[in-house]
């Protein structure tokens, strides 16, 4: 389960520079909300297409090269995504050669359509996010293209695997090579799309304690608005997260997932733009959603020990970064909190 570590020397391709990102104290948050334990957040825009789907993407292509599922100079990738995904595989459709087409919901950034364009996608917008639409076009599209290929980012087991080997292992990596008194996860916070993320963190988690390692709490965020972590559908604006069905690559009960905690838009938007401010990390709004669902969990009767713990290890996975939503109402709407209010009055004066 250890990952490689292949920052050394020149690498052959963008390929090489995905994922091997850092996992960040959060000490600022963690003083002002009085946790005892280490906060930490797994900064995935680091990745080189800017989000923890670089990796599925990644994984996905290669192994249905290994299958013969994807044939060079003939296959075309099609995939329904939210963005993220697409990107990754766009960008590895560049290195590669192929053909790429990305069905992407009316509610996604323009950033990511004009980014997927550049890398060379065709992009199809589609009404709503629901399976029907976004994996329908997808699928009629599949039927219509010769060499379309859906490598199905919602039933692909190579989507957990990602993060079972890479994301995870770095993530141990990480803890083992640190000061940290503890060496192992206490907590682990992170969204649900596909649920590849939280399902295959979960299960290498899991093994490892089988492995001799202590009990963790893995805990899934969800908007209000996606039925995953129950409740009724409804809008939302955060991108990436929640569902009106259930993926197939997501394993939502315990043991593997041992809560659910959900979080609306509010929430979400302001935790994001305070991890930029506090933290100096430029992350995106479902960011904000694993904190402000983390936040909730280590304040919760279930988290409490956690949180007084000065050893617990507590785990947030911060997907992407903000550079995908700078032209989105919210993050543009900046709040006077955030300024100096006497360096403001003196420039005002000027
Ligand atoms: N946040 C963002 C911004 C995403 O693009 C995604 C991927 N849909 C997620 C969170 C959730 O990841 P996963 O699909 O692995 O559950």
């Amino acid at each position: 389960m250890a990952s490689t570590h292949h920052w050394n020397g020149v690498l052959d391709s963008a390929l090489d520079a995905v994922g091997e990102t850092p996992l960040i104290r959060l000490d600022r948050i963690a003083k002002a909300e009085g946790l005892k334990c280490n906060l930490l957040g797994k900064a995935e825009f680091f990745s080189v297409g800017g989000s923890v789907k670089d990796r599925i993407a990644k994984r996905m292509v290669e192994q249905a090269e290994k299958n013969g599922i994807l044939i060079p100079g003939q296959s075309v990738v099609i995939e329904p995504t939210s963005g993220n995904t697409g990107i990754g595989l766009a960008l590895a459709c560049a290195i590669k050669g192929y053909k790429c087409i990305i069905t992407l919901p009316a509610k996604m950034s323009l950033e990511k359509e004009v980014l997927l364009r550049s890398l060379g996608a065709e992009v199809v917008r589609t009404p709503h996010d629901s399976p029907d639409s976004l994996i329908g076009v997808a699928e009629r599209l599949k039927e219509k293209i010769p060499g379309g290929v859906i490598l199905d980012q919602y039933s692909n087991p190579n989507n957990p695997l990602a993060h079972y080997y890479t994301t995870y292992g770095e993530i141990a990596h990480a803890l083992k090579t640190s000061n940290l008194r503890r060496k192992s996860i206490s907590a682990l916070i992170a969204g649900a799309g596909t649920g590849g993320t939280i399902t295959g963190l979960a299960r290498a988690v899991r093994d490892s304690e089988k492995d001799g390692a202590s009990r963790a709490t893995v805990v899934a965020v969800d908007p209000v608005g996606s039925i995953l972590g129950g409740g009724d559908v409804g809008q939302y604006q955060v991108e990436g997260i929640g569902y009106d069905f259930f993926p197939a690559v997501l394993d939502p009960k315990p043991p593997l997932i041992d809560e659910w905690i959900k979080t609306n838009d509010d929430e979400a938007f302001a935790a994001c733009k305070r991890i930029i401010r506090q933290e100096g990390l430029a992350v995106g709004g479902s960011s904000g959603s694993a904190l402000a669902g983390a936040l909730k969990f280590l304040k919760s009767e279930e988290g409490k020990a956690i949180a007084e713990d000065p050893t617990a290890n507590v785990v947030v996975v911060f997907p992407d970064g903000v550079r995908n939503y700078m032209s989105k109402e919210w993050f543009l709407k900046q709040e006077e909190g955030s300024r100096d209010a006497e360096l403001h009055d003196t420039i005002r004066e000027l």
